[in-house]
This record gives C-alpha cells, sequence and structure tokens, in this order.
C-alpha cells in the first residue's frame, strides 16, 4: 500500500494519507492503529539495519482511539424490557442479558445442563458465534474474482463467504478459555422462574415440532431446537425494544446495564469482574463516567431492584443478582 513511496522518502504525511484513505474505505479505528504499530516495527528495523535514518512513523498521527460511550438503560427501561420480554418468544434470554451481563454468545451458547436449579446457578462455559469464513482454496484472489470491486485492496483475499471450499465460518462453539470468561453465576429467583416459563414452552415447541426437532439441549434455541442464530438474535432484541417503546440500543447495552447496576449498588470492583468475566480491572474503570443521576436513581431504587418489589414471596432481590457464587 506505500508501493509508490521509495522506503527512504517516505514521510509521516504519506502515511497520514493511507491512513485517512483506510477510515475512509471503513477499516475500523483499531484495524488503523494494528497497521501503524506494524508499521513501525518494520520500520524500526530498516534502521536498524541502516536502510534509513529514522523512522518517519514514529512522528506519524494516528486516528483517536475513542471507545464507544457506555449507555446502560436506566432502571425503568430494563424494567419495561423485563415486562415486555416475559411474553416473548425466548425472552428469557434477555433477562439474562439485562440480570447477569452475560454476553451475546455466552448466551445464545447456555445449554440446559449449564443451569443447577438446585443450587440456582449457571455456569458459563462455551460461546456460540458467527465466525467469518476464510478460504480454504489455493488462489483466494482468483476465488473471489466476480466479487473484486475497486474499493478492494490490490491482491484482495476477501469474499471467502462465496469460496467453494470456505472454512471455518457459520455457527460456530467454542469452549470459553480464559479463567475470567468461565464462571458460576448465581440466578437470582424471578431469573429462575423466567427460565422454568422458559422450558415449558420450550418444551411445547419441541413436541409441535416432532421429529423435526434436532435436541441439541440449547436453552434458546429455533423452533427446531437448533441453536439460535446471532443475527436472528439481535433482530429479536431490536423488535422487543421497540414493543417495550424503549429507545434503540445495542445488545450489548444490556450487559452494559448488568455491570453499572451491579457497581453502582457497590458491589466490589473484583466481584464485578468476576460476574461479568472481565480479566482485567480497566474495565471497571469506563464505568465511572456513568451520570451521576443515573446511579443516584439506581441506588434509590436498590430495594426492589430489576423486578420490582416483588409481593410474592417476600425473598426480594436485594442487589446480589448475579453475584459469583462460592
Ligand atoms: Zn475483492
Ligand atoms: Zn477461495
Amino acid at each position: 500500500m506505500l508501493g509508490a513511496h521509495r522506503i527512504e522518502r517516505l514521510e509521516p504525511e504519506h502515511v497520514e494519507r493511507v491512513y485517512a484513505r483506510l477510515r475512509k474505505d471503513g477499516r475500523k479505528v483499531s484495524t488503523v492503529h494494528q497497521v501503524h504499530r506494524t508499521l513501525r516495527v518494520a520500520l524500526n528495523e530498516a534502521v536498524r539495519r541502516r536502510h534509513i535514518e529514522r523512522n518517519p512513523v514514529v512522528l506519524v498521527k494516528t486516528p483517536p482511539l475513542v471507545e464507544k460511550e457506555i449507555e446502560p438503560f436506566t432502571l425503568e427501561q430494563a424494567q419495561q424490557i423485563l415486562e415486555v420480554a416475559r411474553g416473548w418468544r425466548n425472552g428469557a434470554r434477555f433477562a439474562i442479558a439485562l440480570s447477569l451481563g452475560l454476553r451475546q454468545g455466552e448466551a445464545l451458547g447456555l445449554r440446559w445442563s449449564d443451569l443447577d436449579n438446585a443450587a440456582e446457578s449457571l455456569t458459563i462455559r462455551r460461546a456460540l458465534q458467527r465466525q467469518t469464513w476464510r478460504h480454504g482454496c489455493d488462489n483466494p484472489h482468483k476465488c473471489g474474482i466476480r466479487y473484486h470491486k475497486e474499493s478492494c485492496r490490490p491482491n484482495c483475499v476477501s469474499h471467502a463467504r462465496a469460496c467453494p471450499k470456505r472454512e471455518g465460518g457459520g455457527l460456530v462453539v467454542s469452549e470459553v478459555k480464559t479463567r475470567a470468561g468461565r464462571r458460576v453465576l448465581n440466578v437470582p429467583a424471578r431469573l429462575l422462574t423466567a427460565l422454568d416459563e422458559h422450558w415449558v414452552t420450550q418444551d411445547a415447541e419441541r413436541t409441535t415440532a416432532g421429529t423435526v426437532w434436532e435436541e441439541g439441549g440449547w436453552m434458546f434455541a429455533q423452533p427446531t431446537g437448533r441453536p439460535l442464530d446471532p443475527r436472528a438474535d439481535h433482530e429479536n432484541w431490536k423488535k422487543l425494544l421497540n414493543a417495550a417503546g424503549v429507545r434503540e440500543a445495542r445488545l450489548h447495552d444490556a450487559r452494559h446495564t448488568a455491570a453499572t447496576m451491579l457497581l453502582v449498588l457497590g458491589v466490589p470492583a473484583r466481584a464485578v469482574m468476576d460476574v461479568m468475566g472481565w480479566s482485567s480491572a480497566s474495565m471497571a474503570h469506563r464505568y465511572q463516567h456513568v451520570p451521576d443521576a443515573l446511579r443516584q436513581r439506581i441506588a434509590d431504587q436498590m430495594g426492589c431492584l430489576l423486578w420490582g418489589s416483588s409481593t410474592d414471596d417476600g425473598e426480594e432481590d436485594d442487589g446480589q443478582a448475579g453475584v459469583p457464587a462460592g
């Protein structure tokens, strides 16, 4: 991509222009930073070998890495979502997101065997994700010939989706490998009830599906028993928000909401890390920007948390939602 410039004539401005073009082509800021690091290392090596006197890349300005702002729901919004989720197909999946903060892949990867009804706990051990395809052929550039556009890079090797020998893509189940990721969560009583109801609904679907049903033990499944596709799940989420009259939001905002509530409720950062499956405490710092007004509101209402002050069993969720077992 820097081919037009001889290495010794390379100026920071040239590199900056390349970065600007990458951004214009829709590349992520993080990708530009990755290119930047690679280039800096490569040219440092060129300096070391005396091909050039100085490394122009060290002077290059990179686009700022602005972290996406965290936008948790207000307690009222979360309650509205839960209300609608109760009668919604696979709605319990969103109750899990809001109360336990599971990542999308983790929630979709749940099997009924991960739920321990007696211990009232849920174990996170795998994730279901849609992976992008890789070429399995010998000549990826030629393979994608019908799909290259002007915006493609000179030796573009994309378009693996159309490769006749494509591999590694589609829905993939992966074991959660990190210690932080693998975790056991306490399930609030109200969520257990929601999951019980969900089980009954799913069992009826299983009966209806008959021989079409493919038993995978998935907690959240398609009407055929197969696991949910993350894309369909996302569509379902958008429809649910719409029905609940709540603003548009990323699925990840549900996770942010769970984390915010735990932090605002004064759960120690260490415990919140355990619940959320964060491997470092630095994530918790990102939550310090949550508006004070929102913090205050949540703190005020901590007695009734997500599911409101329950009138029935007197066993209210008292902020222990999701605090890890043991
Ligand atoms: Zn292409
Ligand atoms: Zn191919």
